[in-house]
């Protein structure tokens, strides 16, 4: 969009729906690319090197070539719009491992180490990040919005509002977000405008999931709070149709915005003759792909995004089986059981389908979602059992392994089969990792280059 130059094209097109368009610049964390391409706004280390995380804020350099690029990116691109605010997050401004493709242990951090920005807090440094692009913003009567993670995390929003003492109503937005519960509670103020942010999808590589409870949660927080906007955002995946669409339900709805009754009419759109049916298989499915935990905390870890997030160091495919194989608790029993839910709930569907609210693909592309998510889980679950044979030394039949691997590729094939092009490649990365990694897995299992993984599969303890 932005070598093609057709950005203002996408803004005078969603104008006609009546859509407003904001574009987010990512900053002063989460950026990587600008800092590379050019070193001399980056974040400087110790000795002065840049570190190709986040930027210096405080060099007179890396300020003034920080505000050529954004000069640069609103004269080109935001000028000859009718954009109102840019989105300058801020969001998850802290050190990060796992960035590094060649060095997965090394620990990026967003906060510069030059001799000025050194002696600066990260309430410092992301405050002068804000005023930098507010300054520039004004000066056009641009507005901005900030996310609310950083600014909390660092205790700078009482700060932030005396900076705005001057500022004209309503020119920063500060939009609220959350995932999992609690959700964080928004403080209003009369120097900025308080929107929420409900999650309609995460990122569109990862698992489908189901998060109406957590939209609603939001809707209900902004009239609590007095919010006057419910901003959500993801990368679509398009098996989150049915979180989109609770969105727009509750923004159409009024008083009528209530998640069971949602459920309903959801339902009757799919199917008129068989609304229960589908509404029955959506709450089967929703008891794994609604639950936080579950999703984020054990089923996401078995994709490589998640698996190597957390530190100090991960061996994506390796710990996986270690830590799946423990007999107590018996984590390969929850893989199992939420395979055999999904796939219940795909079991209980109807075959007369449609597309609710005239989107033709929404029920089947979630439903191609669910069958990847089955496979996958089943592909992990049956290498599970392969490296517990393998750590008892018994000689896996190549046979075996290779009919694990065609079942990898007949998954692999689906994903670009059923997913939009731009998605497919980042998809299939996440379920490549493990066709790829886990033969050479099991023979270093086998030879005992691989420790931990037990060979006793778990066994229930009766209660007499
Ligand atoms: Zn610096």
């Amino acid at each position: 969009m932005f070598a093609e130059d057709s950005f203002a094209d996408v803004v005078a097109e969603a104008a006609r729906y009546g859509i407003e368009v904001i574009p987010f610049f990512a900053g002063p964390a989460h950026t990587s690319m600008l800092p590379r391409v050019l070193p001399r706004v980056s974040a400087k280390d110790e000795t002065g090197q840049p570190t190709g995380y986040g930027y210096c804020l405080t060099g007179d350099e890396a300020v003034a070539g920080l505000k050529a690029v954004i000069t640069a990116f609103l004269d080109q691109h935001v000028a000859p719009t009718n954009i109102r605010r840019v989105g300058v997050q801020g969001d998850e401004f802290f050190p990060i491992r796992n960035l590094d493709p060649l060095d997965r242990d090394r620990v990026v951090s967003p906060y510069c180490r030059c001799p000025t920005c050194r002696e600066l807090s990260p309430a410092d440094l992301l405050l002068r990040y804000f005023a930098l692009w507010r300054d520039l913003l004004r000066a056009r009567g641009l507005g901005v919005v900030h996310w609310q993670d950083s600014l909390v995390r660092e205790h700078a929003l009482d700060r932030l509002a005396q900076e705005l003492a001057d500022a004209t109503p309503g020119e920063v937005t500060i939009s609220w977000w959350g995932y999992n519960d609690p959700l964080p509670e928004p403080t209003p103020n009369r120097r900025w405008r308080t929107w929420v942010t409900p999650s309609t999808g995460l990122i569109s590589t990862l698992l489908p999931q189901d998060l109406t409870l957590n939209i609603a949660q939001w809707i209900d927080t902004a009239a609590r709070v007095g919010a006057d906007g419910i901003l959500a955002y993801t990368t679509l995946p398009a098996s989150s149709g049915r979180n989109v669409a609770a969105l727009a339900d509750a923004a159409w709805g009024g008083d009528r915005h209530e998640r069971t009754a949602f459920a309903r009419r959801w339902a009757r759109q799919v199917s008129r003759a068989h609304a229960v049916l589908i509404e029955r298989a959506e709450d089967i499915a929703g008891s794994v792909l609604g639950s936080y935990p579950l999703m984020n905390y054990l089923l996401q870890q078995t994709l490589p995004y998640f698996a190597v997030a957390s530190g100090p160091r991960t061996e994506y495919v390796a710990d996986l089986m270690r830590t799946l194989s423990t007999p107590f608790p018996a984590l390969e029993s929850v893989i199992r059981q939420t395979h055999d839910t999904l796939q219940a709930a795909l079991r209980s569907l109807p075959a007369d389908r449609r597309g609710p609210y005239g989107a033709p693909d929404a029920m089947e592309l979630w439903i191609a979602h669910v069958r990847r998510m089955v496979a996958h889980l089943d592909l992990v679950r049956e290498a599970v059992g392969l490296a517990r044979a393998a750590s008892s030394g018994t000689e896996i039949p190549s046979a075996v392994t290779a009919e694990w691997t065609s079942r990898s590729e007949a998954l692999l094939d689906a994903i670009v089969a059923e997913n939009p092009a731009w998605a497919a490649p980042a998809i299939t990365r996440e379920h490549l990792e493990l066709r790829d990694a886990l033969p050479g897995v099991l023979d270093a299992i086998r030879s005992g280059r691989i420790t931990g993984v037990s060979a006793s599969a778990p066994w229930h303890a009766w209660l007499f």
